[in-house]
C-alpha cells in the first residue's frame, strides 16, 4: 500500500479547514480536525491523491 501524503491545513475562514492541491490547483476544504482524509481531487483523474488519500495536520503557524 501507498504511503499516505501529508498535508498541512489552514482554517479557511468559515469553520473548516483548507489544504492547497498541488494537482488541482486548488484548495480542499475538509473539517477542522488532523487525520486522514478521502481526496477531493473529483475534478482531475490523474491526481494521486485519489489513490492514497491524504492526511491533514494543522500548519504549525496557526497551533495555539
Ligand atoms: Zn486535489
Amino acid at each position: 500500500m501507498a504511503k499516505i501524503p501529508i498535508l498541512l491545513a489552514e482554517a479557511d475562514g468559515n469553520d473548516k479547514w483548507r489544504v492547497w492541491c498541488p494537482f488541482c490547483v486548488k484548495f480542499h476544504h475538509h473539517r477542522s480536525m488532523e487525520g486522514i482524509r478521502a481526496a477531493h481531487c473529483h475534478d482531475n483523474p490523474d491526481s494521486p491523491f485519489r489513490e492514497t488519500g491524504y492526511i491533514l495536520k494543522r500548519h504549525p503557524r496557526e497551533k495555539k
